[in-house]
């Protein structure tokens, strides 16, 4: 989020006063480079994966002239059937809902539940803040330690004092890739609930964690909203799939804010298939933490400091001059990854194999 230099809009235009000053949300997207900049998975859907999806598109296509399943009761059952598997619960279609990516999720969550305020811990995810500015929520930051981990008394004190009826805590966090404990987040929910708040936690990489997921605490607290996403683990960026685990009462909030027929029928037909391959396609997160673990292992004999992470990507630093001037080296060597803004640091994601040796060849230049 930043803010444009001069008014730009002309007077016809009735633009709200209090976006007025926001630039849109985005990554560069240059092409003809290995592109490590957006945490995307770097696994094409497996074949066989393809080809279900395209035995199922006719019958879907079909269709199209119908509205698709308002509630997309099909894809909440099979995502809810998937995290009781994960994380041996009962939770039912009561306790999740499902949307166009996780963003569309929070912004729902935002619509319903924002004008109390909302407290988040940086650096993390700027598009809380984003949204939160869009939906008119009051949005309050207080900082992580200089570890980036999260500090959870001071965090627990924050709550306390500023009342927020939505806290934000993602973890493992981005563009940190550091994890909460889930008994911190417990505190933190115990916390919320004093002041009446919900507590978010914001799990898009849950699956490339150790830490059990904050679904499990759902019995406990009943203000733990678990927002998830298929657009990393599950490599389906581009079809748009987030979802929430929450208590009932949560999601029929969200059904008020949700706009009707907000799921194509497309997208819930993809979804499906995905997630009835969830073996094959969490096979490769597999993969990617063993090469994570390599490249993390391969930046720190090249004498870089790479904070630990239980994500998909690395944040690292070392490199000389200022990350803007750095994150501009690596374009030069054909690598792009992300500047997130951090003075002195850089994001890598975790690419194939073959694009994070580029991405070393290119890190190794820049430490001589
Ligand atoms: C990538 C990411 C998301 C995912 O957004 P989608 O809309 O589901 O693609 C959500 N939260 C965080 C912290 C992320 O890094």
């Amino acid at each position: 989020m930043s803010s444009a230099a001069n008014n730009i809009w002309p007077s016809w235009l009735p633009i709200r006063a209090d976006i007025a000053d926001l630039s849109p949300y985005g990554a560069p997207q240059i092409s003809d480079l290995v592109a490590l900049n957006t945490n995307e998975n770097p696994f094409e859907l497996p074949e066989v994966v393809i080809s279900q999806m395209l035995q199922d598109l006719p019958d879907v296509l079909a269709n199209l002239n119908r509205y698709p399943d308002r509630d997309a009761q099909a894809l909440r059952g099979a995502l809810v059937a998937y995290i009781n598997d994960q994380s041996n619960l009962k939770l039912d279609l009561n306790n999740i809902w499902a949307a166009n990516g996780s963003n569309e999720i929070l912004q729902t969550i935002m619509l319903a539940c924002g004008s109390v305020g909302a407290l988040g811990f940086v650096p993390s995810y700027s598009v809380h803040p984003l949204i939160a500015k869009t939906t008119g929520t009051n949005w309050s930051s207080a900082a992580r330690n200089s570890d980036f981990g999260l500090g959870v008394d001071g965090a627990i004190a924050e709550i306390t004092e500023t009342k927020p009826g939505l806290t934000f805590i993602t973890t493992p966090n981005n563009p940190t890739g550091t994890a909460t404990p889930l008994a911190d987040l417990a505190k933190l929910a115990a916390a919320a609930l004093e002041v009446n708040g919900i507590l978010i936690v914001d799990e898009a990489y849950q699956e490339f964690s150790d830490e059990l997921s904050a679904v499990t605490l759902l019995k406990e607290f009943p203000n733990i909203v678990v927002v998830r996403t298929m657009s990393k683990a599950f490599a389906l960026a581009g079809a748009r799939i987030g979802y929430c685990l929450a208590d009932p009462m949560v999601i029929s909030a969200l059904k008020i804010t949700r706009l009707p027929y907000h799921l194509s029928s497309t997208t819930q037909a993809l979804g499906l298939i995905a997630l009835a391959n969830s073996d094959l396609l969490l096979a490769e997160v597999g993969a990617l933490i063993t090469e994570r673990k390599r490249v993390a292992g391969e930046l720190a004999k090249l004498g870089f400091a790479v904070i630990p992470s239980s994500a998909n990507f690395l944040l690292f630093s070392g490199f000389s001059g200022a990350s803007a001037e750095a994150w501009n080296d690596f374009i030069k060597r054909g690598i792009l990854i992300r500047d997130v803004g951090l003075l002195g640091y850089l994001r890598v994601t975790i690419g194939k194999v073959g694009e994070n040796n580029q991405f070393l060849a290119a890190a190794a230049e820049l430490r001589q």
